[in-house]
């Protein structure tokens, strides 16, 4: 229980960092303290902190990096929803089944060329396997899709596929690292808390 969730100042989780650098950041003004550990006290000869489980910063920081795409970051993009028919598989205790899920060339592999494909609605050419051909879908639409593009295969996208902005980066990164203490909750969307439950 010593570790600190530390927001943007838009209040969006940006990472997790251990209560000595937190505490540091609050000396410093850096940081306001928006929750504490219940009952946990800092104590040293000069102060007495309730113990920082939320803190966040006075100034905007903008995100760097690029997240690696992954299959598991695809389906964390897509909010654990079938991009297709908007399932959203859960397992018996209400988490997001994300084994329930796959991720779907959009336009098919077997319409690629040399390893990439035309983008129908931008006209982009992308590798076959990459953030802007690539969704989440339930098996019963995969299946349903097979070797053809939405159109040939009746089916709609709800969102065009796209590298993550800075907002989902962030939200990636903090899934991926992340097990969650109760004080935490209100500043971590659901979905997101239960992508980092299955995921811890
Ligand atoms: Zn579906």
């Amino acid at each position: 229980m010593t570790d600190v969730l530390l927001l943007n100042a838009d209040y969006t989780p940006l990472r997790v960092v251990d209560w000595q650098k937190a505490v540091g950041l609050v000396l410093d003004k850096k940081v306001q303290v928006v929750a504490a550990y219940a009952g946990q006290i800092i104590r040293s000869t000069q102060l007495n902190l309730p113990w920082p489980a939320v803190v966040v910063q006075r100034r905007y920081t903008r995100s760097r990096g690029a997240a690696p795409y992954s299959r598991i970051n695809v389906i964390a993009r897509d909010g654990a929803t079938c991009q297709y028919c908007g399932a959203r598989p859960r397992t018996r205790n209400g988490r997001s089944h994300w084994e329930e899920l796959t991720v779907d060339h959009v336009v098919p592999r077997a319409q690629s060329v040399a390893g990439e494909v035309v983008l129908p609605w931008s006209g982009l050419r992308v590798p076959v396997t990459s953030w802007e051909n690539t969704v989440t879908a339930c098996g019963k639409c995969n299946r349903l899709k097979g070797a053809r593009t939405p159109e040939q295969a009746g089916l709609t996208l709800r969102a065009l596929p796209r590298r993550p902005d800075e907002h989902q980066l962030m939200r990636l990164a903090f899934t991926r690292s992340a097990n969650l203490p109760a004080e935490w909750r209100s500043w971590i969307p659901d979905d997101l808390a239960a992508a980092a439950a299955m995921a811890s």
